[in-house]
């Protein structure tokens, strides 16, 4: 089985693996996320009705 592909997560942000326990952790650190949420804050000003992963966790 293949289980590490599963344990394994990597930053989507900088592809960096997570060494996190929590299973929605998409990133590395804040400042991947940071980063990452900047980035989509300013590329998708308009996406409003746009359905994302919980990545805003812990944001407000
Ligand atoms: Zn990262």
């Amino acid at each position: 089985m293949r289980a590490a592909a599963r344990a394994g997560r990597s930053c989507i942000e900088c592809g960096k693996p997570i060494n996190a326990t929590r299973s929605d952790m998409h990133y590395c650190g804040n400042e991947c996320r940071q980063a990452a949420y900047r980035k989509r804050k300013r590329a998708g000003k308009q996406a409003r009705g746009f359905k994302c992963e919980a990545v805003e966790h812990g944001y407000e």
